[in-house]
């Protein structure tokens, strides 16, 4: 397991404040897949999330339940009865046999990102954006072996979760599991390590800063985009 920068305050461990905050419904939802991703993948954070959640069901069996506003269970129902949302007709995306081996709740919320799918970032880089709502933006990442992110610094935190193949940067190796933290004082540029294409989960919550040419470059177009 790997981790460097953010200070989590009450937890020395960032993974468990992650859970921890998860847990008490406390994450936007970005971050709240990484959590849910991070427990699928690890035994420890998913005994963790049990333990956490547990203790939070038996603080609200002590709260006495408010009363039901009238018609409530009716209002409920008919919400069930409404049509659901026509769906999108299905369309063959590359990579789409690459998603079945991500956890279940990454691949709910590709399915979910209806218009997405994989665009180059890179040479042997891609993204994939979902639309998870909230403020923080989460975006797979695909990338080939040998293959790297440009370097970036960040504008705010970024959260980045290996979920399939390594990816290795200037701190450390990440494996699946393995969650990658930077800062705004962190530089660095991941490349995927030899085996399988290495698939990640980032969340951040700035746009990426891009140092170097590509840097110039974004600053360039900024206006433009
Ligand atoms: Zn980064």
């Amino acid at each position: 397991m790997s981790m460097s920068g953010a200070d989590s305050g009450l937890f020395d461990d960032p993974r468990s404040a992650l859970i921890f905050a998860h847990a008490a419904g406390a994450l936007e939802p970005a971050t709240a897949l990484l959590a849910a991703a991070m427990a699928d993948l690890d035994k420890s954070c998913a005994r963790d999330l049990r333990t956490y959640e547990a203790a939070g069901g038996a603080l609200l069996d002590q709260i006495a339940p408010a009363p039901l506003a009238p018609h409530a269970l009716d209002d409920v129902l008919a919400r069930l009865d409404r049509p659901a949302p026509a769906k999108a007709p299905a369309r063959a995306r590359p990579f789409d046999a690459e998603l079945n081996d991500l956890p279940a709740c990454v691949r709910r919320a590709a399915s979910r990102s209806a218009g997405a799918g994989w665009r180059l970032l890179g040479p042997g880089v891609k993204g994939f954006d979902l639309h998870t709502g909230g403020s923080a933006q989460a975006q797979l990442l695909r990338i080939e072996p040998g293959s790297g992110a440009p370097t970036h610094s960040h504008g705010g935190v970024e959260l980045t979760l290996c979920l399939v193949g390594a990816f290795r940067d200037e701190r450390g190796r990440y494996g699946p599991g393995d969650l990658a933290i930077a800062t705004p004082d962190d530089t660095h540029r991941p490349i995927a390590e030899p085996g399988p294409t290495c698939i990640a989960l980032a969340v951040t919550d700035a746009p990426l800063r891009f140092t170097g040419w590509l840097g110039f470059l974004q600053r360039a177009f900024r206006g433009a985009e």
